[in-house]
């Protein structure tokens, strides 16, 4: 087990499922959050990547580079290998997790969208088996029949039928029902329940079949959960700062706001001036947390008081020009959980992620297998860039350099985890009453956020 297990900022699905495929930080595969304006392209559109048919086309228009490097389902391709992916994400997310699938003569099977399966055949056994596609279920109401589809998919026709060398099973709750029902909630606990009957089948095939066949397990998940407990003003807030706010790019409109729960702001002028007006006005406010704008320095930002949006690993031509999270604080939610951040459209009272507290940070990572150490409770850190590189480790396949993740060596049986040295940065930086605090830490030549707050 990873005790010290990282994912990436912006902690939101898409960007997290995108470096743990490509074993790469968002500045370099460019998929900067699961909404952003895409500003290079002529002219700038809004991207919502949920939308498969969207990423497909975007791919294609950009000659197959709408990820900036490599992803598993290729680099395995290239060496004679197959994945296979299972997902009840939203169907953006479900394709994205080996988005060149078809090309590649790859299965992608959907819990909901039989639109993106890429192997009519594996689909016209599946549903033959199991019954048509479930579709997706109300929110609010737990998303359970798509799970046990997926699974009984995996245990009764992939893994049968093609053995591939990496299946990518990804259930899709209980992110949903967090979201739509609260973290601690009784509809989440029951999803929360349902899945681990779920993973134990998995766990009792693997125990019964897979592992006699050097079958490796990995668990983890994209990111965590806060529950939302005060609503912020941000719209109100740029607007009296003299900047006129809209989801998209529009005549008369300064700041395009990306809608959910990263903070990211794109400027119709994004000129330094513009960018410190917006920035002053915002930390003035309760509910402003972590602000990164272009660098200046090493550790600054444009706008005073903000870090250069390097350190978060979120430099890239598709990223905002003022990037943030809500502030969020250590106190318990009305579940009894640690965690509460502001939002500006989450209702109070429902999870979110996307943010740098350490409970959307944390995630779980946790490997098994022939060539993997038994009851190892690793506290050296690692991060969701770190599976790609480690599942072809455990393929005899070298690390492609495209990737900032590095492999896991010290949970191998072979690997000694003594020789690894973490190493703690903490930087700070302020403008007036605001202060805000960064926690990184580099393993070698691979560096993790940890978390940061705003004070
Ligand atoms: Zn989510």
């Amino acid at each position: 087990m990873l005790a010290r297990q990282r994912t990436i900022y912006p902690s939101e699905t898409r960007t997290a499922l995108t470096s743990l495929v490509t074993g790469t930080t968002p500045d370099r595969h460019g998929v900067v959050g699961n909404k952003y304006l895409d500003r290079p392209s002529a002219p700038p559109c809004f991207i919502d990547t949920s939308d498969d048919g969207l990423i497909e086309d975007l791919d294609i228009e950009s000659g197959g580079h709408f990820v900036g490097v490599p992803s598993l389902g290729e680099i395995l391709a290239a060496n004679g290998r197959t994945c296979s992916v299972l997902a009840s994400n939203s169907a953006g997310a479900t394709s994205m997790l080996n988005h060149k699938a078809r090309t590649l003569g790859q299965v992608t099977l959907s819990g909901h969208f039989p639109r993106i399966a890429t192997s009519a055949a594996i689909l016209e056994r599946v549903e033959a088996l199991l019954g048509p596609t479930p579709a997706p279920t109300p929110q609010g109401t737990p998303d359970l029949v798509a799970q046990a589809f997926l699974t009984s998919a995996f245990l009764d026709v992939v893994w049968p039928q093609i053995q591939p060398d990496v299946a990518i099973l990804s259930f899709g709750e209980p992110d949903i029902s967090c979201h739509y029902s609260g973290i601690g909630a009784p509809g989440t606990l029951e999803a929360i329940g349902f899945i681990d009957n779920q993973f134990g089948r998995v766990l009792d095939w693997w125990e019964a079949e897979g592992i006699s066949q050097g079958v490796h397990l990995v668990a983890a998940s994209d990111h965590g959960h806060v529950t939302v407990h005060a609503r912020a003003d941000l719209f109100e807030t740029l607007e009296a700062a003299g900047l006129r706010c809209g989801p998209a790019p529009a005549p008369g409109i300064d700041a395009i706001i990306i809608p959910g729960q990263v903070g990211a702001i794109y400027l119709s002028e994004p000129s330094d001036a513009a960018i410190r007006r917006a920035v002053a006005a915002m930390i003035e406010r309760p509910w402003c947390g972590p602000v990164f704008t272009a660098g200046r320095d090493g550790v600054e930002g444009v706008a005073p008081g903000s870090f250069a949006r390097h350190l978060v690993f979120v430099d890239h031509a598709r990223s905002a020009d003022i990037l943030f999270s809500f502030r969020a604080d250590d106190a318990v939610d009305p579940f009894g959980l640690v965690g509460r951040p502001w939002s500006a459209d989450w209702p109070v009272g429902f999870g979110v992620h996307g943010g740098l507290h350490a409970k959307e940070m944390s995630s779980v990572g946790i490997l098994a297998g022939p060539l993997i150490k038994s009851g190892l409770v690793s506290q050296v850190p690692s991060g969701v860039c770190d599976f790609a590189p480690t599942v072809l480790g455990l393929l005899s396949i070298s690390r492609p350099s495209t990737m900032t993740g590095r492999v896991l060596a010290e949970v191998f049986t072979d690997g000694v985890e003594e020789e690894l040295r973490a190493v703690e940065t903490v930087h700070e930086t302020s403008d007036r009453g605001y202060l805000q605090h960064i926690r990184r830490v580099e393993v070698g030549a691979t560096a993790y956020l940890d978390s940061a707050e705003a004070l």
